[in-house]
């Protein structure tokens, strides 16, 4: 944990919400499109307070921007405007959280950040590999965004967390690219993953259990707590320059905890970024 110096040194405006609101690349419910204007809502809500478990004030001015969502669009103008926005705000030295959305959207995120970060990793929080050739005749799907970035070399390495739901085909399809699985069935991830280059955190909701999050299109029970999850992301200790958190479907979220639960993942994310981002700059 950085000293309360440190912490007076964080740059300010680094991060950014922006709101990316597509659902139509969703292979079974429609829905996540509603999702970021309730995460905003959850994340401002006087329910909670605006501290970072580390203690960073993330309502401190300058900390956090918004860049807004991304006007509405279907097909290639979606993949366009999506990467053009994300782009727009890393030639701002601004770092996108962005806010989905279904996990469609990280396919044009992060056409835009390979071009800024030649080395690149990604950490995917997941039920499912999402490395499908195609769904349903859509190359696009939801369940295939993993498979574009790799084809793509958009990132160096992919270490996914929070895997149970893998066909035979996304298997090989890990193999192929050489993804770093690491499988519910071997529990959830007690030691600190190592990474050496900056890193991009992709953060699907329906990788918790269902018990904490249960307002997704696929709920996969048997996954990781919301305390699992925390507890990975605050081991990172390289640079994250970005992060989505996607497939929070608010149809399926009676009580509001799913909300609450996603504007939680993007506050301490949010802080973790704050907290290694000045990381880049030494390197
Ligand atoms: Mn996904
Ligand atoms: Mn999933």
């Amino acid at each position: 944990m950085p000293q309360t110096s440190e912490r007076r040194a964080l740059p300010a405006g680094k991060v950014t919400f922006i709101g990316l609101p597509f659902d139509e690349n969703s292979s079974y419910l429609r829905g996540a499109a509603e999702a970021p204007a309730l995460i905003r809502e959850a994340f401002r809500s006087e329910s909670s307070n605006p501290y970072s478990e580390g203690g960073i004030d993330l309502s401190a001015p300058g900390l956090l921007a918004d860049a807004g969502d991304v006007a509405p669009a279907a097909g290639e103008t979606m993949l366009i405007g999506v990467e053009n926005a994300i782009d727009r705000c890393l030639r701002q030295d601004l770092h996108p959280i962005a806010l989905g959305g279904d996990h469609a959207i990280t396919y044009p995120i992060l056409r835009a950040f390979g071009r800024k970060f030649p080395k690149l990793s990604l950490l995917h929080f997941d039920a499912h590999p999402d490395l499908y050739d195609e769904f349903s005749g859509n190359r696009l799907s939801h369940a295939c965004p993993f498979a574009r970035i790799m084809e793509e070399k958009l990132a160096g390495r992919l270490v996914q967390v929070g895997i149970r739901a893998a066909t035979a085909h996304q298997r090989a399809q890990a193999a192929r690219f050489g993804v770093e699985m690491r499988e519910m069935r071997d529990g959830p991830v007690r030691d600190k993953l190592v990474f050496d280059t900056p890193l991009y955190i992709s953060f699907d909701m329906d990788a918790l259990d269902p018990a904490f999050a249960p307002g997704v299109s696929h709920p996969e029970p048997g996954g990781l707590s919301t305390r699992d999850a925390l507890a990975v992301i605050g081991a990172i200790d390289v640079p994250i320059v970005g992060a989505d958190v996607v497939e929070f479907n608010p149809t399926r979220d009676r009580s509001g905890l799913t909300a609450m639960t996603a504007a939680k993942l993007v506050k301490e994310i949010a802080a973790r970024m704050l907290e290694t981002l000045p990381l880049l700059l030494r390197a």
